[in-house]
């Protein structure tokens, strides 16, 4: 984050800080925002009128051409309040090499670095008491990016907001998932805009994570457009399989999006010296190792949750149901490296952490 010039923009303060009648006992995921928002317009090529402000409604054209036609982008991360009071995110630059890779395949203008780092910087230090105390919380930042031309003929806007805002956020409940193999419907295709952290795509997973939730399932195992029978992510979260005591997840194809949570997992694993394989992974694969006893984890990666086990596959008709979770103990492992990586404490090796000047 050092080649960045820093820019200076002003900042609003609010009046009426919401943060003495908000209750951080009972955080609901994404439902309370903390006291401010960034904000950036792009027009006629250009970024102007950069602000911190006090959250609030924006207004748009009804004609405003991202509700009609999609092109958007966002991205999500966590800030976190060390044992020190240092304030830390996680791996920003790799959310902004991510955020200008799905801006790029929607035609979006690239977000210049220092509006991202120094509103990122600033919208954290202004909104520090909105990180919540108990173990585990953290605050969730949402950067976004949406068309604006008040427009609704088919082609790349003219016009762009660039938005951060922040959500308090709650340690994400660690409980396991039913998970059902998705076999009609699918998520991305390979050409398509799945490797885009876009609107779009979360879209088209409403309907079968509908169905699948009204038959108990709480995550959609998804699978190739082609064939249905290569895995590809479980919800909106990366999946990884250990089978034989080698971690194996579907390699980045195209149709997959890159987490950061993915690297993470694999950097690490690969480190301690665990077997790793990006590779194809087929149904036939992982029920052929659940027969023969040697599958013996399986999880979902996010920011979110960090890892999310699965506790049940679900597969025509049969239910798998994996060993418990007690056991698991390479997932369980590097859960609890990266949750204490991303809270500033353990050897940050990588440099992933980035401490937020004082
Ligand atoms: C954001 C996202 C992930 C996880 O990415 P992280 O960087 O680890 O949070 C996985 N799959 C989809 C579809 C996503 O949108």
């Amino acid at each position: 984050m050092s080649a960045s010039k820093a820019v200076n923009f002003p900042i609003e303060r609010t009046q009426h800080s919401r943060l003495s009648e908000t209750d951080f006992s009972n955080l609901e995921f994404g439902t309370v925002n903390s006291d401010h928002m960034f904000v950036v317009d792009y027009k006629k090529g250009e970024w102007v009128d950069p602000k911190i402000i006090p959250f609030q409604n924006i207004s748009v054209s009804p004609a405003c051409s991202s509700l009609h036609y999609g092109q958007t982008v966002f991205e999500g991360m966590k800030a976190f309040r060390a044992p020190n009071g240092d304030l830390l995110v996680f791996r920003p630059e790799k959310h902004l090499e991510r955020m200008n890779n799905s801006n790029r395949r929607l035609c979006i203008p690239e977000i210049p670095a220092e509006y991202f780092y120094d509103a990122i910087d600033a919208l954290v230090k202004l909104d520090q008491d909105w990180i919540p105390n108990q173990e585990g919380c953290s605050l969730y930042l949402r950067p976004f990016i949406f068309a604006n031309d008040p427009f609704i003929g088919v082609k790349p806007s003219s016009a762009y907001k660039f938005m951060i805002f922040t959500c308090p956020v709650a340690g994400y409940y660690k409980g396991t998932v039913k998970v059902i193999i998705e076999s009609d419907f699918v998520r991305a295709s390979p050409g398509g805009i799945g490797a885009a952290k876009t609107g779009g795509n979360y879209a088209a997973s409403l309907l079968p994570a509908k169905l699948a939730a009204d038959k108990g399932y709480q995550q959609i195992l998804w699978t190739d457009s082609k064939e249905h029978k290569y895995f590809e992510e479980s919800g909106t979260m990366n999946l990884m399989f250990v089978i034989n005591d080698v971690l194996i997840t579907p390699s980045l194809d195209g149709s997959i999006l890159p987490g950061i949570t993915r690297d993470t997992i694999l950097t690490i694993a690969k480190d301690w010296g665990v077997k790793v394989e990006e590779r194809r992974v087929s149904v036939e694969e992982v029920i052929t190792a659940f027969n023969n006893g040697t599958l013996q984890d399986a999880f979902g990666t996010g920011t979110a949750a960090t890892i999310t086990q699965i506790a049940e596959i679900h597969h025509n008709g049969k239910d798998m149901v994996l060993p418990p979770v007690a056991g698991r103990t390479l997932s369980n492992k590097l859960n609890q490296t990266i949750v204490d990586l991303k809270n500033g404490i353990g050897e940050d090796k990588y440099n992933w952490v980035h401490r937020i000047k004082k």
